[in-house]
Order: C-alpha cells, then structure tokens, then sequence
C-alpha cells in the first residue's frame, strides 16, 4: 500500500510512501517519513494501492497513531488551499504536537467552605471525585489515574482548576434558573430546529440574554446527541463564558486555546478525536477540535478581528472555518454580538443568514455616555470630575486607551527626526518599566537610543500610552489603588482581575483587551482616553473599529444594579462613528457605513485579497506580479510600501474583485513565488 503524506513545510504536495507490511495506516494519522536527509512527521492524507509518483519509494518510518479525523482533514486541507500554503503546513500548524500531559497539580477553584459543603454531595453522587477533593482539601496529593480523571471531573465542573491555565477562574457559577423572554425562546428554537448548515446571526445589547440563548441552544444539540463548540474571541473572555457554559450544560466543557500548555492540547484534542468530548469552550482554533458530529458552533462578540489568523498562515476566520464545518457536517452556527460586523449584518439583511434581535436589556440599565474634548491632559476636567464622583460612591472606574507604553513617539531635540527601529522603521515606545525605548513590531529594546541623523541623545517625548495613563491617575488620586492591564502585565490577568472582583482596585487602566466580557457589577465608570485614535488608520474599516472600542466600553458600564456612565475624550465628536456608538445605535452607524463602503466598493461590495511580498528585491516582484494580474484582468491597487519587518522590506498588493475573486486568483497563480504571502478577506491593512 501506498500512503501519501503531508509535511509541513511551505510549498509543496504530499508525497508518498510505502506501508511497510504489518504496519497499520489510515487517513488522519501521524507518521514520521524520510524526507531527504531528514526524517519529518506528517499527516497521512489518502492510501491507496498505486503510487501517483514515478520512481523509488521509501517506506515509512514510525506510526504515530490517529492526529486528526477524515472531517477536519479535509476541512484544513480547504483552509490550506485558500490561504494558498501547503496542506502540511496548515495542518502542521493547526493540529496540536503529541505532547504526553504532565501529571497535572490542581488547585481548588471554589472557596473551601464551599469545597467542604460540596464534598457531602459529591460522596453519594460521584465517591472518587469526593475523595480527590477531600486529598486536596487536606493538602495532599491526589493519586494515581483514577484520582486524576475524577480531578479532572471536578475542574469540568468548576470545583479545582489545573495549575497551568494560565488565569484564575471567577468563582464557580451557580446554574440560573430564569424563564427565557419571548425573543429569546424564539432564538433559542430556531437554531435547535436548524436546517442542516445554518447560520444565525443573534443581535442585542450587552446584557440582553444572548449568553442565556447559546447555553440553551448548546444544550439543545447535546440533548440530541450532538457535540458543541463555544468561541470567544479571545482568551480573557473564556473563564466568564466557560464557568457558565459548566454551570448550564449536562455535559462536561474543555477548555481549547493556542497558551494552553502543549500536553493539555493534546490530550483535548485527542479527547475530542476519540469521541470522549463532546463540549468545548475555546478561542479561534478550537473552531478545528474534531469533536465528533457537532451540531452547534457559538461565536460569541463575532464582530471582533481577533477571529481572524492573521499573522501567520493558514490564514483563517473562525467564522468561515466554522460555516465550512456547518455546512459539511450539518450542523448550526450562532453568532452573537452588539456589533456586528459590517459583513455578517449584511448578511442578515439580504436573508443569506437568519436574524434575531434582542431588543430589551434583561440585566443593568444603558450607560450614559458623554462625548468631551480631548485637551491638554490626559485625563480632561469632565472625567477628573466623574471618576470622583463615583469612586466616592464607592464604584470602580475603568479607563481605556488602545496603546501601551509611557510616551509613544519621541523626536530628536536637535534636529527632529522621529526616533524610529532600525530594522522596522515604526516610531520606539517610551516604556517608563524598564526605563528604554521599545519597537512594538519586533520588540527589541533600545536603552540609551541616539538619533539616526545627528546622532543627538536628546528627545522631546510625546504620545500617549497606558503606563501614563496609570502614572496621572496615580499623581492625581494618589489614596487609589490603581492597576493596569495590557500585554505587558498580562501574566497577573488572573490576580488582577481577581482583586478587581473584591473590591480592592479602585481604577483599570487597560488596552482593549480588558474591555470586552468584564462584567463586574461595581465598575460604574468607563473613560475612554482617546476615541480617535483608531479613526486615522489608513484602513477602510477604521470607521468600524472606532465604533466597536466605544461601543465595548458602554457595555462595561452599568451592569449592576446602579446607572453607569461613559466619558469618551475625542476631538471627533461629529464623526457618525464616534456619534452613533455613543448613543449605542449600531443600526445607524451600520446604514451609514455601508453607503461609505458602497460609493468606494469595499466589503461587503467587493472582496479584496491580500498580497504580500517580502524579501530581496519586493517592490520590484511586487509590480511585476502587480502588471501580470493587471493584464489578466484583475483589479490591482498598490504596491503600497509596509513597515519593514524585522529590517526585511514588505511591500503589499491589493486585489479587489468579487465573490471569487480568491478562486480566480489560485487559477491565475498556480505556483507562489518565494516570498510572496496571499491573505483572502484580511481584516486588518494598516
Ligand atoms: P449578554 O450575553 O447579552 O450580555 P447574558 O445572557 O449574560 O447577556 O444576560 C445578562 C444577565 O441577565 C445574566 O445575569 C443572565 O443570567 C440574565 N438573564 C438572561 N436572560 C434572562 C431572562 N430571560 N430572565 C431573567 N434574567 C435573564
Ligand atoms: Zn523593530
């Protein structure tokens, strides 16, 4: 028998190999092959009894066992070809390495009265569960595999948590009994009633019971035997969703993420393949967990960009891969948000997918939300006076701006050149942390930088990014207790957000990370620093971003029991983004943006398709790739120039055509050439 192979390596077709004889291979498994001088492990994608190459074949070396079922092959194997890599690579890159989990240490998630009054329930119903975590109560390990099945029972159930996820858990939820609103049943109907390949759109405010709609629908297909799949769009946003998913469903959830320590991938991954999971919570790439049989997809916040691979290929949307899944296994897609994309709002209207709305607010009241002029300091006199109005009354205040660092440009004081990374030529970052200069591109340090033209040491800092933020709220409220959140404190997320929820943080500085799914009922406040800042990216969906970061942030506030309240500092107030997201009006914005897209031909008019070429010689590649897709008749904007990357220059190629546009492109160009990148649908392009 003859198995053929995908490696993973950039450009190329499987390649084939003999089965030795007595040696067991089906499609979907993992084998390592000779390949050259090296010896490569890869996925075996068809078997059959002739060869497809001419020549002496090699035999394979080791048997690995199943990696991936025939469904999400093939699923990724499409993925691979419309991102235009080698089915290897995806594949390499989407299925998790065979890494044996470590014996787990778990710690308690609840506290221990709680664990202590749990424990009498837990000895009727599940005895080894109860004496797991008696051990741990007492401080003793738990042994041997049947104490660690029943631990890792306990932590489906919210009970103990392992110690290497990388935050801590809210407290473990209790199941809500509420009566669904007249909408919501409506949805939750609809979706279990599903023709095969369906996809809803859900749209309500924050706070108007969709999470209630996915827990129902979820538990709809479990009911019907079918596996189910919750998304976010990323990590921060898992504990609030999964810690409810496990109080609501008759099943046990898995947690799926790409930080989650290697052999805990694996062993969910291979729990999913063995048919031993049949619920998971996850970020993106969950989306591919080969969960037998799914019936339901949820994408929850579906309008965020995070869906979206787009750093690396294969480049995908988890929206797509899922619809692709829907459509191949049957099954429904949710997608939920309080924006949506301008795309999938389209959708909804011209009927190619089906819409609910929520429309009432079942928990908290709308914030209300003040557009003030920017001016001199960071934090204006209008939110001076509101956070202290409201951290006198005891709520917590949470302020937003999308850069970090202290100062985010400095120019040379002699001769005024812009300090910039030699390799990548962004503007440094000023980090007041460890006192240098930072490239957000490629993230060297530089301690003591000289301009590159004079070879002056002197700068005037300008720009303005969270660690200034957090150092005026400290020099103007100094009795505060005053935390930040962003990439560079992400490690203490989980203490953080922990000592937020008891009480013992006054003010959150953070980037957007920390505005989506916080729903702590006492922050009353949120300032949003500076609402213009994404407005002057040269990307035509800078309208669109715009309005989802101050729409994130007037769903942070107010969702307890006291009226919330929204500042956001911009010198754009009359900009239909800015306006229609302060008065939480998504569908005017959305009306006005889609004839600003229409008049242009950009999405959902249009669909554009990235080409990136990289290296030695780019602009050069990129025109004459850009003059042959002209003369083939394609639409061709660019070469644009982008920032070097780590010093390689980049040059970027827009073609803009229709609904298969991308299919038409793979015709035009059966073979990359080296460096060039093909990105369909990207969603970022400044
Ligand atoms: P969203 O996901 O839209 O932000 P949630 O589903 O989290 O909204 O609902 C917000 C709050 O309202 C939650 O505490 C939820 O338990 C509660 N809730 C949802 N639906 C109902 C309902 N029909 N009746 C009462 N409370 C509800
Ligand atoms: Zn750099």
């Amino acid at each position: 028998m003859i198995a053929r192979v995908a490696l993973p390596i950039p450009r190329a077709k499987p390649f084939d190999y003999l089965v030795p004889e007595g040696m067991e291979i089906e499609v979907g498994f993992r084998v390592r092959v000779p390949l050259g001088k090296r010896s490569l492990w890869g996925i075996v994608v068809s078997v059959s009894p002739s060869p497809s190459y001419v020549g002496e074949l090699q035999p394979i070396q080791e048997v690995a066992g199943p990696a991936v079922s025939q469904e999400v092959l093939a699923l990724i194997q499409e993925v691979a070809a419309r991102s235009f890599v080698s089915p290897g690579l995806a594949l390499g890159r989407l299925i998790p390495p065979r890494v044996r989990p470590r014996a787990k240490r778990y710690l308690l998630a609840v506290p221990p009265l709680e664990a202590q009054a749990l424990l009498a329930e837990l000895a009727r119903k599940a005895p080894a569960q109860a004496r797991a975590l008696a051990a741990l109560l007492s401080g003793e390990e738990a042994k041997g595999s049947q104490a660690a099945g029943a631990l890792r029972a306990l932590s489906c159930k919210g009970i103990v948590r392992p110690e290497a996820l990388p935050f801590t858990f809210p407290l473990r939820e209790t199941r809500r009994e509420v009566s669904l609103t007249e909408e919501q049943r409506r949805a939750v109907e609809a979706v279990a009633e599903a023709e095969r390949g369906e996809t809803f759109l859900l749209f309500g405010p924050a706070g108007s019971g969709k999470t209630e709609v996915y827990l129902r629908a979820a538990q709809a297909a479990l009911t019907q035997g079918r596996g189910v799949l919750l998304l976010e769009p990323e990590v921060s946003l898992l504990p609030q969703l999964w810690a409810r998913a496990v109080a609501a469903l008759d099943e046990q959830v898995s947690l799926y993420f790409g930080d989650l320590p290697p052999g805990e991938r694996w062993r969910v991954w291979e729990a999913a393949l063995r048919g031993k999971l049949r619920a998971a919570c996850g970020t993106r790439s969950a989306a591919f967990l080969p969960l037998k049989d799914p019936g339901l997809f949820v994408l929850d916040e579906e309008g965020e960009p995070a869906y979206k691979q787009e750093d690396m290929a294969p480049y995908y949307h988890a929206r797509e891969v899922s619809e692709l899944r829907a459509a191949q296994e049957g099954a429904a897609v949710l997608l939920g948000s309080a924006s949506p994309s301008v795309e999938s709002y389209f959708r909804a209207e011209r009927g190619e997918i089906r819409l609910f709305r929520l429309t009432r607010r079942v928990a908290g009241h709308p914030p209300q939300v003040r557009l003030v002029p920017k001016g001199e300091e960071v934090l204006g006199p209008e939110l001076q006076a509101a956070m202290d109005r409201h951290l006198s009354r005891g709520g917590q205040v949470l302020l937003f701006l999308n850069r970090r660092g202290f100062f985010t440009g400095a120019a040379c004081r002699s001769c005024g050149a812009i300090l910039r990374c030699p390799g990548c030529a962004v503007p440094l970052v000023f980090h007041l942390a460890n006192r240098s200069f930072r490239c957000h591109v490629c993230g060297k340090a530089f301690p003591q930088p000289r301009c590159p033209h004079c070879g002056g040491e002197r700068f005037r800092l300008f720009g303005l990014g969270t660690e200034r933020v957090e150092f005026e709220v400290r020099r103007l409220f100094p009795s505060l207790s005053v935390a930040r959140l962003d990439s560079d404190t992400a490690a203490q997320r989980g203490e953080i957000l922990a000592a937020l929820a008891q009480g013992e943080i006054d003010v959150l500085v953070g980037t957007q990370m920390v505005g989506k799914g916080l729903d702590f009922p006492r922050i009353t406040l949120v300032g949003v620093i500076d609402a213009d800042g994404l407005l002057s990216l040269p990307d035509f969906r800078a309208g669109e971003r715009t309005f989802q970061l101050v729409a994130a942030a007037a769903g942070r506030a107010g969702r307890g029991e006291w009226l919330g309240e929204v500042i956001v500092q911009t010198d754009q107030p009359d900009h239909y983004a800015v306006r229609y997201a302060a008065q939480g009006d998504y569908l005017s914005f959305y009306r006005e943006e889609l004839r600003f897209r229409e008049a242009l031909r950009y999405p959902p008019f249009s669909r554009l398709v990235r080409i990136l070429v990289e290296g030695k010689g780019a602009l050069r590649k990129a025109g004459e790739l850009g003059d042959d897709l002209a003369g083939k008749g394609f639409e061709v904007l660019g070469p644009v120039e982008l920032h070097p990357w780590a010093g390689i220059p980049r040059f970027q190629l827009l073609i803009k055509g229709g609904k298969e546009v991308a299919g038409e492109l793979r015709e035009a160009l059966p073979s990359l050439p080296r460096g060039v990148k093909i990105d369909p649908d990207p969603l970022w392009l400044a």
